[in-house]
């Protein structure tokens, strides 16, 4: 496939010649190899061979030195890193780092975890012999920097340790697994780094460690490989994308590290946490030719210590510097990435007082050769890509490796270079992060032990567990001063849609100035090491709409309190601190049976485990009660839980495993219930994308919540979807997500067959997950009728955002219609919600307001006609009236004639169906009838209230709009959502809107009263 002609490799070949090391002549210790040591000449002819341009290498990597007893990743590739046409499976790359270790007193590897399908993960410490035979001993001086309350905060008692310590610099790779280059280049780099005898290298070797786990994604990883054999085994076919990447998510694995609800997080964290290096790099492949990104574009994390930032600045700046001199095309360091979400696996390290990179290198998603064309954006010259990449050009693996090896190595060397100031840092970090409270704030954030949804309030806390976050609780009550917050957020002109009323200024409350805490309280205090990571997870953000960055690269609000629905409160008054409190390291919620009877109330606080209860406990009789009530002297509210008969051993077992208190009442309660059930659900997804479902099935797998898992092509061929399911959950599709796609899928009219199945080709791509023989036919029109069947025999369809759009395409949704936005930018922000119908069974738990996710709608109307759109009109509800005489309030008048009054029609608010008119009304069969009309459930705030945290820019667009609709169809319902409920694990808050609605799916209407009109 690459042939590079003769007078390339003659040059190569001169190249070499004068690449003998050249002493210091700028003072530093210049690249090259030893001239001492042999080169394996047939691995190192190999790689050049594989170069497909002589300015695509460099004296770091152009030659592989020789070993006697260390063997190359040849002897587990079969050919050299990089090479065209093999891609190694990650036990491959396994097998090859434990031969080094074998072979090498410098490499030692060690098990780091398990993925969801049970694979290994690793790290691989490549250094020399004598620190590594000292890891422990480092490991204590490197946790003691990492804390320095252990040395009384005494920067001289740290120097002495900065004077000894061996820092540690951790790369990590193939976390996306379509990115695919990374495993070969860091196998090449652990040999490079145990064996290479120049100067460059041995300075590395001998002054830190090197730690590396060379694929994060290792179920993806599998999978990927099958693909790619698969596609080489039929080279003229079209071969299918990677439907699944881990278990559960693909591209957003990168985007776990705030709730680190995915095992390759939690094992990358953990090993962070225990080694303590000072930088966490990941390796990923999107962009011409090597983009070190975390430099990129404002706006930068408003958590990360000033330090960080300079730090980026000075390993990536010299990273694009010393590659320029090699003459390497195409590294840059500043560019569109803004590093404002904490989402990303890096930023492991930037939140816990380490220093994170990623590299964005050149895949070809596989290890083919190929002819690359790139946009003229790639390719043009910017201030910050000075030598930009080529138009145009061949491209191999081989080329890739060599640019991700030499960014590493001269990485590692600077920073081994300057390891004294690296590790300093290291230690002002931690140091300046127990300084918070005095310096920056807070002093703390405290949640309260009256939480009512303590359950909730509970995985927000193993959150902060897991990122080793220090929690205490109060050992008394305490009261706190709060900040007094100046009147903001006036709605700007324009902001404001003509017709949206205002909330009444009398329902505004002076703020109280001080709040108080029961004993048994929270408190995140802000005195500890890794403060940023705990005041970044629980703060509220704001984008100004304004910023020059126009397109955030990923959500812009993550506030943990919000999305969990619990309440946090940030304190900034440092007494707060000398309040008596004890660390806490066991978290739990006390539940369990109380009283004696044979029927029990549990209180209803849109806990997400009162589904599990449900689950668990499948065969007794719950009932949702749909009104207060009152027992024993206490109230209840709607949708209270009462659970009848059954075993009170069992009830009280789960209920205590759950943390929930189930209170025994003397008598059944004087109310209409209707039963809750443990519904028997589908979820389905498409082969368009299975990303964004897949964080549906974890948090349905971590509440043990059962269900059937297939794609929409099994739809049609279902004989009665009704007699099998209850609720079909269709999750956002994310990803083409369109009304065509979903139906008609990928083009059938040419092509083949796009297999997803388990062959001896390929057997790891089904995983836990689902098959297909092809992967292009979608729902297809038989499909969606039986979709209609399904919920007009009495299904729930619940659908959001894209889903909910195709709901409204086929004609189910009762007058609901969608649209996109047009200006509006609500980008992965924290949005205020209104309840509408709290006697929906979907409100059941919930307070007026809710705080939910959402990424820019769409935009849900109402119409009364059906087959049409709501359209505003002139009068009261555009706020306007007709030109002509007098002021804006005074009426027109028609001269030469007395003044007619028009009729008054009926104000509606934009979350109620519009008034038909008697004109519209007249012999027409479209009018919805009321009871036959949507129920909005909950609606977006006003566009002065919308905003919680994130960026929220013309939001007017959907202030007030329904968020979450629930249309009878037939004897069933469609339930749609706006907002998405479910997402990345963090929005626990928005769960139960969900779970409400499979629980009650055949109680819907309950409460439900029909307007007259
Ligand atoms: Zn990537």
């Amino acid at each position: 496939m690459n042939r590079p002609r003769a007078w390339k490799l003659a040059m190569i070949a001169v190249l070499l010649l004068i690449s003998a090391p050249l002493g210091k002549a700028d003072g530093e210790t210049q690249p090259g190899r030893d001239p001492k040591q042999p080169v394996d000449e047939a691995y190192t002819a190999k790689m050049r061979k594989y170069t497909t341009e002589p300015f695509f290498t460099s004296p770091l990597v152009n030659y592989l030195p020789a070993s006697k007893n260390v063997p190359t990743p040849e002897v587990v590739l079969g050919d050299v890193a990089g090479a065209p046409g093999i891609l190694p499976y990650a036990k491959d790359v396994y097998k090859y780092m434990r031969m080094l270790e074998k072979a090498t007193p410098c490499v030692k590897v060690f098990s780091i975890g398990t993925t969801e399908e049970g694979r290994e993960m690793i790290a691989v410490a490549v250094s020399s012999e004598a620190n590594l035979n000292k890891l422990e001993e480092n490991r204590a001086n490197l946790a003691k920097l990492a804390d320095p309350r252990t040395l009384k905060m005494n920067d001289a008692e740290a120097d002495k340790i900065v004077a000894q310590a061996v820092p540690i610099y951790y790369i990590t790779g193939t976390i996306h697994s379509p990115e695919t280059g990374a495993p070969t280049a860091l196998m090449e780099l652990a040999y490079r780094l145990a064996v290479d005898d120049s100067a460059y290298v041995k300075e590395i070797r001998d002054g830190m460690i090197t730690l590396i786990t060379p694929v994060v994604e290792v179920d993806g990883r599998d999978r990927m490989v099958d693909i790619y054999k698969w596609h080489l085994a039929h080279p003229k076919h079209f071969y299918p994308p990677l439907e699944y990447w881990g278990k559960y998510v693909a591209h957003d694995n990168n985007r776990d590290a705030m709730g680190v609800t995915l095992k390759l997080t939690e094992n990358v964290l953990n090993t962070y946490l225990h080694w303590n290096p000072q930088v966490l790099h990941d390796l990923h492949e999107s962009v011409p030719y090597l983009y070190d990104n975390t430099i990129g574009d404002g706006p930068y994390n408003a958590w990360i210590d000033p330090l960080l930032a300079d730090e980026w600045q000075m390993i990536g700046a010299r990273n694009v510097a010393d590659m320029t001199k090699f003459g390497m095309p195409g590294v840059f360091a500043h560019g569109d990435f803004d590093t404002w979400s904490p989402g990303y696996l890096m930023f492991i390290a930037a939140l816990h007082n380490g220093i994170s990179r990623l590299y964005e290198t050149f895949g070809n998603g596989g290890a083919d050769t190929l002819e690359r064309t790139l946009d003229p954006e790639e390719y043009a010259r910017t201030w910050y890509k000075q030598n930009p990449p080529l138009p145009k050009v061949m491209w191999s693996q081989r080329d890739n490796n060599n640019y991700e090896e030499t960014g590493l190595l001269v990485s590692l060397h600077y920073f081994n270079a300057n390891k004294m100031m690296f590790l300093k840092n290291f230690y002002l970090k931690a140091k300046r992060s127990l300084e918070k409270p005095a310096n920056e704030g807070p002093a703390a954030y405290l949640l309260p032990a009256d939480e009512v949804r303590p359950t909730a309030q509970l995985e927000l806390l193993r959150v902060l567990q897991k990122q080793h976050v220090e929690i205490s609780r109060t050992t008394s009550a305490v009261t706190v001063p709060l900040p007094i917050k100046k009147d903001k957020n006036p709605v700007k002109s324009g902001e404001k849609p003509a017709g949206e009323k205002q909330e009444s200024k009398k329902d505004a409350k002076p703020e109280p100035t001080t709040m108080s805490f029961p004993a048994g309280s929270y408190v995140i205090r802000m005195d500890q090491p890794y403060s940023r990571i705990a005041d970044a997870l629980l703060d509220h953000q704001y984008w100004s709409p304004e910023d020059p960055q126009k397109t955030p690269y990923d959500d812009t609000a993550w506030t943990f309190g919000e999305l969990y629905g619990v309440q946090v409160t940030r304190v900034t008054d440092t007494s707060i601190l000398k309040a008596p409190m004890e660390r806490v390291t066991e978290l739990r919620v006390p539940g369990g049976v109380k009283g004696e009877g044979t029927i029990f109330a549990i209180e209803n606080h849109a806990e997400p485990v009162l589904a599990s209860l449900r689950y668990r406990l499948k065969d007794a009789d719950m009932q949702a009660a749909e009104d207060a009530f009152e027992s024993g002297g206490k109230k209840f509210a709607a949708g209270t839980i009462v659970v009848k008969g059954g075993d009170r051993g069992q009830l009280d077992a789960a209920s205590k495993e759950l943390g929930l208190n189930a209170v025994a009442l003397g008598s059944a309660p004087n109310v209409k219930t209707h039963p809750i059930r443990a519904a028997r659900i589908l979820l389905l997804h498409t082969w368009l994308s299975t990303q964004t479902e897949g964080w549906w099935r974890l948090a349905l797998d971590k509440l043990k919540i059962p269900y059937d898992y297939t794609s929409t092509q099994t739809i049609a061929p279902t004989p009665d979807l009704r007699e099998k399911y209850d609720v079909i959950l269709f999750p956002p599709v994310g990803w083409n997500g369109t009304l065509n796609n979903i139906i008609n899928g990928l083009p059938m009219n040419w092509g083949n067959p796009l297999p997803w199945q388990n062959t001896p080709e390929t057997p790891n791509l089904v995983g836990k997950n689902d098959a297909t023989d092809d992967v292009r036919p979608g729902l297809g029109w038989a499909g969606v009728a039986k979709l209609q069947k399904f919920v007009s025999d009495g299904g729930v369809l619940l659908t959001v955002m894209d889903t909910a759009q195709f709901a409204s395409g086929i004609g189910v949704t009762a007058g609901v219609t969608t649209a996109s936005s047009e200006k509006m930018k609500i980008v992965g922000s924290i949005v205020g919600t209104r309840l509408v119908d709290a006697a929906s069974p979907i409100a059941y738990g919930y307070n007026e307001k809710v705080s939910a996710y959402c990424d820019n709608g769409p935009i849900f109307s109402l119409s009364s006609i059906a087959g049409s759109r709501r359209r505003r009109k002139l009068g009261p509800e555009m706020g306007a009236r007709p030109t002509g005489r007098g002021t804006k309030d005074d009426p027109d008048f028609a001269v030469g004639r007395t003044g007619v009054e028009a009729p008054d029609e009926p104000e509606k608010e934009i979350w109620e169906y519009p008034n038909v008119t008697d004109e519209q009304r007249h012999n027409n069969p479209r009018v919805i009838p009321p009871a036959m009309r949507a129920r909005v459930v909950v609606r977006y705030a006003d566009s002065k209230d919308l905003l919680i945290s994130g960026l929220v820019e013309g939001g007017g667009e959907i202030a007030q709009h329904p968020a979450v609709v629930d249309a009878p169809f037939g004897k069933g319902h469609v339930v749609m959502f706006s907002i998405n409920p479910v997402w990345r694990g963090e929005t626990q808050g928005t769960y139960s809107l969900v779970l409400n609605t499979v629980m009650n799916f055949d109680s819907l209407n309950a409460g439900r009263k029909d307007d007259e009109k």
